[in-house]
């Protein structure tokens, strides 16, 4: 098939999914069982032969029903769309959180005395199970900053001798909360540098923030790339899930790991994701000419000091990364307010239609002050070295009629004297 044709979003109507095999229901019906029923105990010991890997599918064809952790049609309906959208992918795998994705695939390539080669900042929750879970099975980490070269992060690697034990490179880029971006092909390049005949570094891309539809790790050169499905692909707020998508070969290793872990998505969840994936592009496309509004407005506002949105760039490194990887700046904005934490808190508690919440990428806006909630556990030092200060506010922009929304921040930013 044509990569490009018909395009995804055109795709997620159907896609996977035979009216026929459900009484011409013309929407999925939720498989909202745990076990599948054999025709003949011929069937179901072939079916056993693939899970226990004693033998393998013919390409394009997928096993029997066994079981709802090996697999189930909702399952298997949210991968094969999922595989779909996201731009150089053969398969994807489907969690029932974001952690569960990440945790899943950084157990299946390492093993003990590796290292984990990552970004910063990263998500708090994989933060902490790289620094006080993973370091349990002697799997370590070590990090790069924002702006760190490739031949400093190369000096860094040669320095603390851990040249020989990288077996992953992770990377999230957009940076949570204030947009700070990290080139994924440069991290291609060290991974590269890395390899060796025997072991291939593997790149692993945080996807969250700017994917499947404006960012396209897999397209430049990743092995992996992971989400919380909870944000934008889930859209609504009303589940949390995760995913991860790549090469058929490197899918089927996390898949029978996951079979094992046991953390894929129950039928209600991948369902309710199947769902949200019609409306992806229709969503993120208003979010993010929503966002372009608002960051405007933010801009113009005198109490306001700075805003950290991927349509304007100070730094000309910053601005070439963008340019080389991302389609468009998304619809996450942090600012930094005139003040501190009073002023910041007291704008929080005076919006109405803006929720003061932490997570998302849903159809609603979401907005909160990183410095005391989601960044509440990052030590100070690194606090203040990604600007993470007491007056910046991190706002997920959605779906509403901006008016409404720049009318409910006009008001809140009057509660400040
Ligand atoms: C939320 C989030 C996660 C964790 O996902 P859960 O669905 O909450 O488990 C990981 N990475 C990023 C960038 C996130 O925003």
């Amino acid at each position: 098939m044509n990569a490009n044709i018909p395009h995804p979003e055109s795709l997620m109507m159907t896609h996977g999914y035979n009216p026929e095999w459900s009484e011409g229901s013309v929407k999925t019906p939720i498989f909202q069982t745990s076990t599948f029923v054999f025709k003949t105990a011929e069937e179901g010991k072939k079916f056993f032969e693939v899970v226990t890997g004693k033998r393998t599918l013919p390409e394009g064809e997928s096993n029997g029903l066994i079981y709802s952790r090996f697999n189930n049609p909702n399952l298997e309906i949210v991968e094969s769309r999922l595989a779909v959208y996201e731009k150089g992918s053969e398969d994807a795998c489907v969690f029932e959180s974001g952690m569960a994705a990440i945790s899943t695939v950084m157990l299946e390539f390492m093993r003990p005395g590796d290292f984990v080669l990552h970004s910063n900042p990263l998500y708090g929750g994989t933060d902490t199970f790289f620094k006080n879970i993973l370091t349990r099975y002697h799997i370590h980490s070590q990090g790069f900053m924002p702006g760190d070269t490739e031949e400093r992060i190369m000096e860094q690697i040669e320095n603390t001798g851990i040249k020989d034990k990288i077996s992953i490179l992770f990377v999230e880029t957009p940076a949570n909360p204030n947009n700070i971006l990290i080139d994924i092909e440069m991290c291609v390049r060290i991974a590269k540098r890395l390899s060796t005949s025997e072991k291939k570094v593997i790149v692993v891309a945080d996807n969250t923030y700017l994917g499947p539809i404006w960012q396209s790790p897999l397209e430049l050169g990743a092995d992996i790339c992971v989400y919380s499905a909870t944000k934008y692909l889930g859209g609504h707020s009303d589940i949390v899930a995760g995913a991860c998508m790549g090469s058929r070969a490197m899918m089927a290793r996390v898949k029978k790991l996951r079979n094992n872990l046991g953390g894929m998505s129950g039928p209600h969840t991948a369902w309710l994701l199947t769902r949200s994936l019609e409306t992806l592009k229709l969503r993120m496309d208003r979010q993010c000419e929503n966002a372009k509004v608002l960051a405007k407005y933010l801009r113009s506002h005198p109490k306001v000091e700075k805003v950290y949105y991927l349509d304007q760039f100070e730094d000309p490194e910053q601005e070439r990364i963008y340019k080389s990887q991302c389609s468009e700046p998304g619809a996450m904005i942090s600012f930094d307010m005139k003040g501190g934490e009073a002023e910041c808190f007291l704008f929080l508690n005076n919006l109405k239609l803006i929720k003061l919440a932490v997570s998302l990428g849903s159809t609603e806006s979401l907005i909160q002050h990183p410095y005391s909630m989601t960044h509440a556990g990052v030590p100070e030092n690194i606090k203040a070295q990604i600007n993470v200060t007491e007056k910046l506010i991190r706002f997920s922009v959605g779906v509403e009629n901006t008016a409404d929304l720049i009318l409910d921040m006009n008001e809140a930013f009057s509660k400040i004297s």
